[in-house]
Order: C-alpha cells, then sequence, then structure tokens
C-alpha cells in the first residue's frame, strides 16, 4: 500500500543542498560577541526565537547564540499545523491562543508575514465517546470564544471532499485553525527581536556553562563560545533534542526523549485546495492540507526512540521506516481513500523531542539558578512555543508567569524523575504511543508505575488497593473486596520486543474509568466516602511532602513565606498560603510551629523558633522550590529539609478516630489535650511520631507522621484496633471527593498562580499584621474587591462533572469549572470554579447570589445552584468532632 513516486525520500545531504541555495538566509547581523548579556539564549529554533521576540518585547535585549543555522534543527522541515483545541486544559488552550495572536499580529509588528494560513481543521470522531470527548471542547471552547461546531459526518464530507463520511460518526470544526511556515515565522520573529536590540549570532556553539556556588546550590555566571565568554546571570535552553546536553554542561539531567517523528507528502490532489487541515484521534493521523498536497502524520505505538543526535545533524533528516508508518497509511485510507491511490511525492522523519507528560519543560531549574527551560515540545512546538514563550519572558522579566504553568515547569518532576533513565525513556514512549487517546478523567498511565512507592506500599495492595501515580508516588485510588489488582511493570504494549504482561488485572480495572459518565468504581468509592462521614477511615497520604524549616531566621523567613500568623505557640497547625509578589498562590500547605524536641526525625532539638510544613501532592514540590528560592533571594539565615522519604504519613478520619486513637495510645486524645489546629508527639506500640489534629476532608480526624522504620508496627497497631470500630482503608477518590464536598482547596485544580487568596475566598488565612510576599496586592484586594470569584455548585441533574465545564448566569457565560466530583453526602453532583463578571466588574457577593445558574456539559446546559461556601456543615460542627448537634440549616442561594 506504501507507495512512493516521484523524487522518493531525500537524503539528507541533498536537502541540505537544496535549502542553503533556496531558503536559507542570514541572520547575523555581527560576528564579535558581545561580553555580556541579559539573557543569552541557546538555540535558534521555533522555541528560541520566540522567546527572543518576546524578551525583546518587554525591553530586555538578549543574544541568541545559534551553532548552525536559525532553523537548522527542527523546526525547518515541521508540519507547522496550528489548531487552537487540543487537550481539555484552560492552560493548554490559552496557550495555544496566545501563540496564534502573536502569528496573526507578527506581519504588522515586523513588516515579514509569518506564512500563516487559516484553512481551519477538522477533528474526526469515529465513536460516541470521541464525539462526547469533542462535545466536551466545543462547549469549553465557548467560554474562549473560540469559533467552533459540532457537525454531521456529511457536513464534514462537504468542508473536506477526500473524507469518506460512512467512516465516522461526526466531526468538530474549528474554522481557526491553521498551519506556519517555518522559516517565515522565524524571519519574522528575528526581526521583531533585532529590530528592539537583540542580536541573533549564527554558527555560534555554546560549549560551555560557568556557574557559581550560591547557597548550596549554583547559579548561572556566563556562557562559553569558541569566540569567547558572554557575562550573563540569565541562560534559556531552547536547544531542542540538543537540550540535555546543555543542561549536561552544568552537569544536570533533563528528562527528555529525542524520537523519531514523521510524516509523508502526497503528490497534487488539486481537490483539496483550501480545505482544512483534518486530526483523527482515533486513527492516530493527522492530514494537514497544504496547497494541493496532503502531509499525513501520526503516532504510531513503536516509534524509533533515539539515544541522541549528532551534534551536525544540521538540515538533517532520517530514512522513513516504511514498516512503521504503513499503519498510518492504513489509519488515513479508512476516512480518506484517496491514499489508496495518490502518489506519494516525498517523507519526512525528523528528530523531536518527547516528554513523560508530553507537555514542554520550562521554567527555572531549581538546581542552578538562572537556567531556563524552553524546549521538550512534543511535536507540538510551533503550535505552543509562541504562548510558552511569551510566558516565559514575562517570568523572567517580572518573576514568575501570568498564566498557571505548574504543569510545564521543570518543578513538577521529582530529582528522582529528572534524571531516572529508564522512567524518563517508558513513559515518553507511552506519552507518544497514547497521544491522541481519549483523556478521560480517572485514567492512569501503566508505564513508569511503581517508581516510588512507600512503607505501606506492599500491605495496602494486598488489601485490594488499587494504585494510582502522582509524581512518581503509588498511592490507593480505591480498594476493591474480593481480589488484588497490582501495578505490573511496564511491557512497552508488546512493542520492541517485548513480552506482553500475562497478568492484566489492572488493566481490565482501568476499564471501568474509561468513561466521561459515572466510573464502574462509583459505588465503591461512594461507600469508603460514606464510611468517613459515618465511621473512621485510614489514609496513606505519605506522598505529602515533608519539610522542616530551621535556622536562627526561621520566624522572620515564616513570617515572610506564610500569609497566615504562624507564631501561635510551640505545636500549633496553621493552614497558610505561599504567594508570589503578586499575591498568586504557589503553593499552600500546613506549618506546625516547633521550639523544641527530643532529638528524633518527629521531634528534632530545635534552637529558638522552627517549622514543620507539610503540603499535598502537587502543591507540594512547588512549595519546596519556592522557599528555597525565597530564602536565597532574601538571604535568610535559614534552611528548608525535605524529609519526605523519611516519614510514612497515615490519617485517621471520622466521628470514630479520636477512640480509636486513644485506643493505641497512652498520650491523651482528648479536647482539651489535643484540640483542633494541634500537634503533638505521641507513642503506638512504642513508636513515637508527630501526630496532628488536622482534617482534609471536614472531619474529626488525626494525621500521624511516621518514621519510616515505625510506620508497619503503627499501621499493624491501628489496623488491628480498628476492627473494633469498623476502620476502613480508603482511597484518594473518595478523599478528593470529601474535599471536595466540604469545599476545601486543592492547589493545581481551584486554587494556582493565577488566583488569589482573596478571589479563592481565603482571605481569612491572610493576616492584617506584619509583612508577607505579596500582602500589599492582597490589602488592595481586600479593599477594592476582585474581578472573580470562587464559589460551589452543585447539580440537580444526574450528569458528571469533571472541571472545564462552562459556567452560565442569566444566559451568558460568566466562568468555568476548576473541579468537578460527586458529593456522595450531599448526594449530587458538585463543583468548584470561579465566576466572573460579564461587563468585566467586580464580582461582589450579592452578584453571586442573584441570577440563574446552569453548567454546560458537553453542549447541553444544567440548571446549578450557586453556594459561596460549600452547605456541607457550614458550621464545622465535624471538624469540632460535635456529632451531636443538630444538622445546620444549609445557607444556599437559590432561585
Ligand atoms: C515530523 C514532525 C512534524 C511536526 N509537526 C508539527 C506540527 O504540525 N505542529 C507543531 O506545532 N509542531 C510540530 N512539530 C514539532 C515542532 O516542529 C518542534 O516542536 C519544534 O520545531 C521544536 O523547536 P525547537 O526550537 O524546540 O527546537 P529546534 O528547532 O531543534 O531548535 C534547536 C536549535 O538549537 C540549536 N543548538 C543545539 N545545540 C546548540 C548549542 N550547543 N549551541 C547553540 N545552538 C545549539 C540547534 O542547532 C537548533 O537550531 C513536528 C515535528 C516533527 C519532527
Amino acid at each position: 500500500m506504501f507507495r512512493v513516486t516521484g523524487s522518493t525520500i531525500l537524503k539528507a545531504h541533498t536537502r541540505r543542498k537544496t535549502l542553503r541555495k533556496f531558503g536559507i538566509r542570514d541572520y547575523s547581523d555581527k560576528t564579535e560577541l558581545p561580553t555580556q548579556a541579559d539573557v543569552v539564549v541557546i538555540g535558534g529554533g521555533t522555541a528560541g526565537c520566540n522567546v527572543l521576540y518576546q524578551l525583546s518585547k518587554r525591553g530586555i535585549k538578549a543574544v541568541l547564540l545559534e551553532r548552525g543555522k536559525v532553523t537548522n534543527g527542527t523546526t525547518w522541515h515541521t508540519g507547522g499545523l496550528i489548531w487552537r483545541l487540543s487537550r481539555p486544559s484552560d492552560v493548554d488552550i490559552k496557550l495555544l491562543e496566545s501563540s496564534r495572536n502573536t502569528y496573526m499580529s507578527l506581519e504588522q509588528d515586523t513588516g515579514i508575514h509569518p506564512g500563516l494560513v487559516q484553512n481551519g481543521g477538522l477533528f474526526i470522531a469515529r465513536n460516541d465517546e470521541r464525539l462526547h470527548e469533542y462535545k466536551r471542547l466545543h462547549s469549553f471552547a465557548h467560554y474562549f470564544n473560540i469559533d467552533t461546531q459540532i457537525i454531521s459526518a456529511s457536513e464534514a464530507a462537504e468542508l473536506s471532499p477526500i473524507l469518506k463520511p460512512t467512516s465516522f460518526k461526526a466531526a468538530l470544526y474549528s474554522p481557526g485553525d491553521s498551519y506556519i511556515d517555518p522559516t517565515m515565522l522565524c524571519s519574522s520573529l528575528v526581526k521583531g527581536a533585532t529590530k528592539r536590540g537583540s542580536q541573533v549570532i549564527e554558527n555560534c556553539p555554546v560549549t560551555g556553562i560557568i556557574t557559581d556556588p550560591v547557597s548550596n546550590i549554583r547559579k548561572v555566571k556566563a556562557v562559553q563560545t569558541p569566540n569567547g565568554d558572554i557575562k550573563t546571570n540569565c541562560v534559556i535552553n531552547a536547544a531542542g533534542v540538543w537540550s540535555r546536553n546543555i543542561s549536561q554542561m552544568v552537569g544536570v539531567d533533563i528528562p527528555l526523549t529525542p524520537m523519531k517523528h514523521s510524516y509523508i507528502i502526497t503528490d497534487s490532489v488539486p481537490e483539496v485546495k483550501g480545505t482544512p487541515s483534518i486530526r483523527d484521534h482515533d486513527g492516530n493521523v493527522y492530514i494537514k492540507v497544504q496547497g494541493d498536497t496532503l502531509h499525513l502524520g501520526g503516532y504510531e505505538i513503536n516509534p524509533e526512540i533515539l539515544k541522541d543526535v549528532a551534534d551536525d545533524f544540521t538540515f538533517g533528516l532520517y530514512e522513513l521506516d516504511k514498516s512503521l508508518f504503513q499503519v498510518h497509511m492504513e489509519k488515513a485510507t479508512e476516512i480518506c481513500p484517496i491514499f489508496n491511490t495518490v502518489g506519494i511525492k516525498t517523507d519526512i522523519c525528523g528528530p523531536e523531542s518527547f516528554s513523560p507528560d508530553h507537555k514542554p519543560l520550562l521554567g527555572e531549574d531549581p538546581r542552578i539558578l538562572g537556567l531556563f527551560y524552553n524546549c521538550g515540545y512534543n511535536s507540538g512546538g510551533m503550535q505552543l512555543s509562541g504562548g510558552c514563550s511569551e510566558q516565559l519572558a514575562i517570568w523572567i522579566a517580572t518573576g514568575q508567569p501570568e498564566i498557571h504553568m505548574y504543569n510545564y515547569d521543570i518543578t513538577r518532576y521529582t530529582p528522582h524523575q529528572r534524571t531516572d533513565r529508564a522512567w524518563i525513556t517508558e513513559t515518553s514512549h507511552e506519552s507518544y504511543a497514547k497521544n491522541y487517546d481519549i483523556v478521560f478523567p480517572y485514567d492512569q498511565r501503566l508505564s513508569g508505575r511503581n517508581h516510588k512507592i512507600d512503607m505501606f506500599h506492599e500491605a495496602l495492595v494486598a488489601r485490594g488497593a488499587v494504585m494510582e501515580q502522582v509524581q512518581g508516588f503509588e498511592r490507593p485510588a480505591y480498594y476493591v473486596k474480593d481480589r488484588t489488582v497490582p501495578v505490573r511493570g511496564y511491557d512497552w504494549y508488546g512493542c520492541y520486543e517485548h513480552v506482553e504482561n500475562p497478568d492484566k488485572r489492572y488493566e481490565k480495572e482501568l476499564e471501568g474509568e474509561r468513561t466521561f459518565g459515572f466510573s464502574a468504581h462509583h459505588h465503591a468509592i461512594g461507600e469508603e466516602a460514606l464510611s468517613i462521614r459515618n465511621s473512621v477511615g485510614l489514609f496513606n497520604l505519605s506522598h505529602f511532602t515533608k519539610m522542616y524549616l530551621t535556622g536562627p531566621d526561621a520566624q522572620e523567613a515564616a513570617d515572610w513565606l506564610f500569609t497566615v500568623d504562624t507564631d501561635l505557640g510551640a505545636g500549633r497547625v496553621a493552614y497558610s498560603c505561599l504567594l508570589n509578589s503578586k499575591g498568586g498562590i504557589e503553593a499552600d500547605c500546613t506549618v506546625t510551629q516547633l521550639t523544641e524536641g527530643v532529638g528524633t526525625l518527629v521531634g528534632p532539638i530545635i534552637k529558638g523558633k522552627g517549622y514543620y510544613i507539610v503540603a499535598c501532592g502537587e502543591s507540594g514540590l512547588q512549595a519546596l522550590s519556592h522557599i528555597r528560592k525565597e530564602l536565597i533571594k532574601k538571604n535568610f539565615k535559614s534552611v528548608i529539609t525535605d524529609v519526605t522519604d523519611r516519614m510514612g504519613t497515615l490519617s485517621l478520619q471520622g466521628p470514630k478516630s479520636r477512640q480509636l486513637l486513644q485506643s493505641v495510645t497512652e498520650s491523651p486524645i482528648t479536647d482539651d489535650k489535643f484540640p483542633i489546629g494541634m500537634s503533638n508527639l505521641i507513642k503506638i506500640n512504642g513508636h513515637v511520631l508527630r501526630a496532628m489534629r488536622i482534617s482534609f476532608v471536614g472531619e474529626l480526624g488525626y494525621q500521624l507522621h511516621i518514621p519510616v522504620a515505625s510506620c508497619i508496627p503503627v499501621y499493624n497497631k491501628l489496623v488491628d484496633a480498628g476492627k473494633g470500630f469498623d476502620l476502613e482503608h480508603i482511597g484518594f477518590r473518595a478523599f478528593y471527593s470529601l474535599s471536595c464536598e466540604k469545599g476545601y482547596h486543592l492547589w493545581n485544580y481551584d486554587i494556582r498562580i493565577d488566583d488569589n487568596p482573596v478571589e479563592a475566598d481565603l482571605r481569612g488565612i491572610c493576616r492584617e499584621n506584619g509583612q508577607y510576599l505579596g500582602k500589599q496586592h492582597v490589602d488592595k484586594l481586600k479593599k477594592h474587591g476582585c474581578y472573580k470569584r470562587r464559589a460551589f455548585f452543585t447539580m440537580q441533574n444526574d450528569v458528571c462533572l469533571h472541571g472545564m465545564e462552562t459556567v452560565w448566569r442569566d444566559d451568558q457565560i460568566v466562568g468555568y469549572l476548576r473541579r468537578g466530583n460527586y458529593g456522595y453526602s450531599l448526594d449530587c453532583s458538585i463543583g468548584i470554579g470561579y465566576v466572573q463578571h460579564p461587563k468585566g466588574k467586580i464580582v461582589d457577593d450579592e452578584f453571586l447570589k442573584s441570577g440563574k445558574y446552569e453548567i454546560e456539559v458537553a453542549d447541553k446546559r444544567y440548571p446549578a445552584t450557586l453556594f459561596l461556601k460549600s452547605p456541607f456543615d457550614p458550621t464545622h460542627n465535624r471538624i469540632l468532632g460535635e456529632y451531636d448537634s443538630e444538622v445546620q440549616e444549609q445557607d444556599h442561594f437559590e432561585d
């Protein structure tokens, strides 16, 4: 079936000659290097050129150093497709929009057309589930004012005559989708940057980066080239598939893997001129329409993974392995029979950089101050690097991005994940192979599992824990009663001569999650949630990040870092935000003041005051890196020590938690000795541990922080004693349902870097006295109000909410949900999101309480009720352990 006609496959050598003659121009405006630069950008592909342009627009004169010629890496042979919608993520969509807006405004700014052609795009749905996914995207696009239409297969075939309408169900049409010419784009960007004083120097490889020690890390001082050094405090690594080589110059590794990616170009098909490009996710293929040719590419399950790419691979291509590409020809032919007959003019197979989660790598390296990343674009660099580079330029200029970039930030990876090659390669493989899979809310990856397991892991799996992974940690999602479901090693889907796992228990379990409706485990998770409300449950929170803040300036540092007053007395625990200078929420955590100790891990000897800080899941790494940077910036004589791996954490929650805990310890667990917000060292089974009376689920409850060696004996004792209290093991699916139901905040979802505490209904933990980072902004917002406000929604219909659903008020779009869940006690679907005023005014309680609300799910609107706070236990009696009091009247606002 794979037929090649005409010039067939061009060799890299031939192509280089041809391009030099017709397309390549010199960008260098100087041969001599400057001795100093505010920022040095390494690499002249789309990432480097975009960030150079964005920096120069912000008044930063940067120098771009390119080893060969601008575009000669991956950029020159790109497919260049620029879609407006991709994953169900508000951040992704904002970044795509930002790229598009930049590209559309370039000609006016620079006088050079960037080669953007807007021919529209069609997403093809071959089945109902995919159609549902597209309908969700379509609904979400309404919030962003992106023109999209759900159309029938025959309507799609009218727009694109090559489509066979009987081969699929329907399509999502986005008229604003486009493609771009990489050479024209980079020309335009370079012109825009150099006219503002930035420089591009070609044929100038960076051969080294000089660093200086600062505190216990290092900071960038200069870059080295054969033509001399450039002093700088800021380097951007935009070296595409060679980015790892750049990082290795300062002795650090980054989680990127080069792989081959390819497309073929057909002979002329006159009838496609001007018709939309096509994305057939179910067939794992995309088809770009350029002029009268079709460019067909795809994501095969067995891509060729490269060890590295040679330094002299400029304007280079690989021979296409037709046996690998054949699957794309077959899939494309199913929806576009023309591929059966049309000739193939040529093919493009080049290197591209892929990451474990298919998201680029941005932000500052936590190990090397001043080393920023703009790489790892996962075959989306043309469409994403415009937006990402804009955010990176803002980041460098002001200290933080405007958009919540955590899922792109290098800090999202644990130190171990950044360097574990086996983990990086298998996760990057799966992300590539599954790139076009439907993104189900609770699906789990099969690669990179059991990367980090805690002391309780084996015992919990034996009890029926079905694991999910977060930041490389395994944690129980939920429990099954009648079987065990271990996660096996990655079998690469049988590719590369790996033997497929015979044990499919885990994969089978996941099948129940592959839906946008209620999961097959909905009721089991509900039972777990309700057992917390009615009895007592045990959570394993060991992956929470645990840190000590110590040193002579610990109190001063805590005052600066935390919004809440932390100087509350020894053993007092407070929930706090950590803000950036613009008042954005960098992380949240609990902070326990310590003044003395017995010299153990859980009770260290502290001179003066110190703090034990615990941050949940994704907030943990962010909190750690934020605190580290601030300690250096402010020159505090204080250190932050990560002790996550040295302690396990269990939590007992529910009405019977106090009785159970008291039954295993002689330390008093009474209200007067152990009130809410208190932390004490207690002894269980002869083992000393730190207990805290706090709750993430809205119940009477305790967290137990246990040295690794004591984990199993303490766990066994609790489980044994728990038999008398109906103790149940509870997973994180129930955890998040309970915490959402109580209206608690979840960082990276309903509180993020682009939210501030006043918008997020957290003004109560922002103190009036003293100074803390971001206070100026918070005080201003407290006084004047804000333009968006966090709100809680309940649904009357039996519709599933997962987050990213559009919120309507009186027939106008006013926001979207950041997360959705099912509240098993409220017995309805619930959501948390932000509401804006349609006229851009300040949002006050009155505005929120009035109006008729609807939530749009998959192209259909459902009535919703807005609450300023969750209606679940609004007077917090349960947290106080007051279970006998009357059920409080719920203060909701219904029309
Ligand atoms: C077949 C294929 C199809 C694709 N299709 C699309 C698409 O349709 N849409 C889309 O958005 N994306 C697509 N992509 C992805 C996109 O093309 C890439 O993500 C993007 O071009 C990467 O740009 P970059 O600037 O990160 O890397 P590059 O373009 O590789 O630039 C890195 C530069 O760094 C330079 N360099 C390396 N080391 C040094 C050093 N020591 N000193 C100085 N300079 C150095 C290199 O010479 C190179 O020029 C596709 C990719 C492939 C392979």
